[in-house]
């Protein structure tokens, strides 16, 4: 936001207007950002900013006045509909200053004519700073991060917040585990030191992540540890910080420069933000973009959410406990002490369906408090967050008490008691008064805005009663003058009604009009406007009570909006008890989920140690399992895992033709361990599980484009990162490796990456190639095992039974799977033929070990001599020329008898 861009003119030069020249000093402060420059009820936009916001959100592009010779390109936003633009700016990674008037015209004008009404950037909108309901999606938080990185880049640190709720966190990271570090977070901004301030290895890895998410470069003072001490000390009015944690020099730089960006978005104003808590070191699952991606945990590959594990099983009826479980599913734990504890949570709702039930009605009536808190504490809340508030702590306090009555069959479990506490806010006096505050004050259905006034309930505050008793004594006396000036005036139609123009005025029919202009009457009635329809008056008995009115409803907002700002302040000044409760309903929402999900679902806990165990048993995935039921079509077929150390299948190799279920397998064990550690039930009839302290999942040969990378290339990257990275501990799912090239190239890859895995690597995992090859290693690798996807035969075509069964595949059925995804019948014919001769040949011992045998593979040039062969005879020629499902039936005749007479001659 410093640098001043080339192509503006600059404010003091003389040939601008006084208003350019405002708009100019103020957009040299806001170069990274598009200034959204408030003049009456519209945001104008000048120069580039109006030619980019025009182009992408479709406004027309105008202009307003010349600077030189050229005319300044303008674009506007309804102020009112503002929001709406803002929105799709801000996904797209724009950042927006909005800039207000801060004063009325009229007292501009005081200053003289010409004066520019004064006008000040009141807040920059950027992707990881919001607060709207609007822009933000309930069910997912939206993570602002700050990366600071000490000289030599030895040491970094991770910062992050949700502006829009308040936490902030902060973790040690490093160099190789940065990126699952900030895909854990789904961040939508980063704060980063300039580029060119960092040594070139972290440079490279920021400049990767700038590709996918918005990196925000700040000047190196920003990052200092000392003033990132003193802010926070002095944003948590506490003399050390040690109460919240040991926190490292490279900790304070990187909330330092947290705190200080958000100041700076927010102009000068402070969110309520809770003190930092420090994330343990590796206390959760390293899971990476990549394995993100394939295992698709919050989104689906194609970016929406639905098909994606999150949504599949998610019951939470909460933003606030959707929130959390997305920030767990993200996250999952690896101590198996903290998994249980969550598990105890579900466990105890699973057990007390009536306790359960009851809870999750209550939930489903719980706003969402925390937002409305940041709200509230940055001047942006309205009437509506107080009774989200007061709401959020009635169901809080009864859910507090159902807890507590609950005679469940189990004790209540360590998280639920914790939460139940700061439900009601036990050790510091409850909530009650506030509750009872909020409830006297607030009158329901209140306008979402506080400056629409009318939200204060009546018999709350004194003063504000009697202006409201003023104002509507003043509308009684009105109505009561209506009647009097009917029967002065004689005239029975006479009305008193209201516009904005004239305020209140007296009205009658034109055929009226001149007798009220005469005689005595003339001295009450005052002419106001005759219109073809009317003639209108007033007089100074209305005049004045109009005035009084109008001062008292002047008076009531005054008086309104002081009470919100009481209101307001009684509420922050509970912030931190408001905060904790509303974690604590996140946290049963989650857990009460979780029991939920497992009911309907027939999920069961899993045994969580620290063993290296993986016995599944009767596994399904937890997302295709719905889509196989929801389509209809037959059931989801269960299948077991074991992988152990001990014995001889800690890796497995699967096989079997496409379509089988091998991906869904894979998947399924990955996501099964992903759940689990989360603190789930799984879908399986029992699951034992050592903790894993990573999970890998890939599939071969995906492109990526946007970092022009080749799809063997990406496949390449992923793996070596695997087999660098995977510990004893971990869990590797991979599927397909090596499809990206040659033959042999791929094969030798696979064969040699599966010995990596077995010899050095020593982790669990499962290997689905199409490489029929592999399966010969388990003659060498002691714990590999083959198992197979099962297929039937069935009237030339196959059944796919979806079931996992001991020893390799016996052969690939591509050609068959071909001929059910509606291959043209010629070419399943012609590519049953070239199959023949290739396991003919393979049969002889000829040279084609080299070529897969699954249906993934380019089709395989015919050999020569099979060509030779068809073209040796006229009729097999003729007969592979022919398409089948072009012909007529009049050329099909003809065909045939053209084959017919190649056959006579033969
Ligand atoms: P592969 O990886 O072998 O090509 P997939 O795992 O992609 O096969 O599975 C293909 C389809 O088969 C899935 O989309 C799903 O509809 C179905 N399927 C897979 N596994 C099962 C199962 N265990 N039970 C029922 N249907 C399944």
């Amino acid at each position: 936001m410093d640098a001043s861009s080339p192509d503006l003119p600059s404010a003091a030069s003389k040939s601008v207007t006084p208003m350019m020249a405002q708009y100019l000093s103020i957009k040299e402060q806001f170069t990274d950002a598009l200034l959204f420059y408030r003049m009456g009820d519209f945001y104008e936009l000048f120069f580039d900013d109006a030619i980019k916001a025009s182009a992408a959100l479709d406004i027309t592009l105008t202009k307003r006045g010349k600077h030189g010779e050229n005319e300044i390109p303008m674009c506007g936003v309804p102020w009112h509909a503002h929001e709406n633009y803002l929105a799709r700016r801000i996904k797209e990674g724009f950042k927006v200053a909005i800039c207000e008037q801060t004063e009325a015209p009229a007292e501009a004008k005081k200053r003289g004519s010409k004066s520019v009404v004064r006008r000040e950037v009141v807040r920059v909108v950027t992707p990881g700073t919001l607060t709207e309901d609007t822009l933000l999606d309930a069910a997912a938080n939206n993570f602002l991060g700050a990366v600071a990185i000490n000289q030599g880049g030895a040491e970094a640190s991770l910062a992050w917040t949700d502006v829009s709720t308040g936490e902030l966190h902060v973790r040690t990271t490093t160099i190789s585990d940065f990126e699952s570090d900030i895909a854990a977070l789904s961040l939508s901004e980063l704060v980063a030191p300039q580029f060119d301030d960092l040594d070139e290895a972290w440079a490279g890895v920021l400049r990767d992540g700038s590709e996918a998410l918005t990196i925000t470069q700040q000047p190196a003072p920003i990052f200092s540890s000392s003033s990132g001490e003193r802010r926070i000390k002095e944003s948590f009015e506490v003399a050390s910080l040690e109460a919240f944690g040991n926190f490292s020099r490279v900790d304070l730089s990187a909330l330092g420069a947290l705190l200080t960006y958000v100041e700076l978005t927010q102009v000068g104003k402070m969110p309520t933000l809770r003190p930092p808590s420090k994330s343990e070191l590796r206390s959760v699952m390293a899971i990476d973009h990549a394995t993100r991606v394939s295992l698709e945990i919050l989104k689906t590959q194609n970016g929406g959410q639905k098909g994606s594990l999150f949504s599949s099983v998610n019951k939470t009826v909460t933003g606030p406990g959707a929130r959390l479980f997305a920030a767990r599913l993200s996250a999952p734990l690896i101590s198996p002490q903290q998994i249980n504890e969550r598990l105890d949570a579900v466990t105890c709702f699973y057990d007390d369906s009536a306790l359960r039930e009851k809870i999750r009605d209550v939930l489903s009536e719980t706003p969402d408090m925390a937002r409305s808190l940041t709200r509230l504490s940055l001047d942006r809340g309205g009437p509506r967050d107080l009774l989200a508030i007061r709401d959020g702590l009635k169901s809080a306090r009864t859910m507090a008490g159902l807890i507590a009555s609950s005679d469940g069959l189990a004790p209540v479990p360590d998280e639920i008691k914790i939460a139940s506490v700061a439900l009601e806010a036990v050790s510091n006096g409850g909530f009650s008064e506030l509750i009872q505050l909020l409830s006297e004050a607030v009158s329901d259905n209140p306008p979402l805005l506080a400056r629409d006034g009318g939200f204060v309930a009546a018999g709350f505050d004194v003063k504000l009663d009697a202006t409201r008793v003023l104002r509507d004594e003043s509308r009684k006396h009105i109505a009561g003058l209506e009647a009097q000036y009917r029967e002065l005036a004689g005239v029975k139609s006479l009305k008193i009604k209201h516009n904005n123009v004239l305020g209140y005025f007296v009205e009658t029919p034109p055929a009226h009009g001149d007798k009220l202009l005469t005689g005595d009457l003339e001295k009450t009635f005052i002419h106001r406007q005759t219109l073809a329809s009317a003639v209108r008056f007033t007089t100074t008995e209305l005049a004045d009570l109009d005035t009084q009115i109008a001062r008292a409803r002047d008076d009531a907002l005054v008086r309104e909006l002081d009470v919100f700002a009481q209101l307001t302040s009684a509420i922050s000044d509970r912030g931190r008890d408001i905060s904790a409760a509303a974690d604590a309903v996140a946290i049963i929402d989650v857990a009460a989920a979780n029991a939920h999900l497992a009911h309907a679902e027939k999920y069961n806990r899993p045994v969580v140690d620290d063993s290296f165990t993986f016995e599944i048993v009767e596994g399904r995935h937890p997302v295709v399992e719905q889509a196989v039921r929801k389509a209809g079509e037959e059931v989801f077929v269960a299948n077991d895992c074991a992988l152990s150390e001990s014995g001889s299948s800690q890796l497995w190799l699967v096989t079997g033709p496409n379509m089988a279920g091998k991906s869904t397998f894979l998947r399924q064990n990955a996501l099964i361990t992903i759940l689990a550690q989360t603190g789930c039930y799984v879908p399986a009839a029992s699951a034992q599980l050592g903790v894993a302290d990573r999970v890998f999942s890939r599939v071969g040969a995906s492109d990526d484009l946007a970092k022009g990378r080749s799809t063997f290339m990406v496949e390449m990257v992923e793996t070596a990162a695997i087999l660098n990275q995977a510990t004893d501990r971990s869990l590797v799912v991979l599927d397909e490796i090596g499809r990206g090239t040659s033959t042999f190239d791929g094969m030798s890859i696979a064969w040699a990456a599966v010995e990596h895995l077995h010899n050095t690597n020593k982790c669990r995992g499962l290997f689905a190639t199409h490489y029929h090859e592999l399966t010969a290693l388990s003659e060498t690798l002691q714990r590999l095992k083959n198992v197979s996807m099962r297929v039937r035969e069935w009237k030339g075509g196959v059944v796919f039974l979806h079931e996992v069964a001991d020893g390799p595949a016996d052969r690939s059925y591509g050609v068959a799977v071909a001929r059910l995804a509606g291959l043209p019948p010629a070419v399943v014919a012609r590519a049953g033929e070239v199959l023949a001769l290739l396991e003919a040949q393979k049969r002889d011992g000829g040279e084609l070990d080299a070529l897969p045998l699954f249906a993934n593979a380019a089709p395989p040039a015919a050999p020569d001599q099979g060509l030779t062969e068809i073209e040796a005879n006229p009729a097999l020629a003729t007969l592979n020329e022919l398409n089948p499902d072009e012909l007529t039936p009049r050329e099909a005749l003809d065909a045939l008898y053209r084959l017919k007479s190649l056959a006579d001659g033969v």
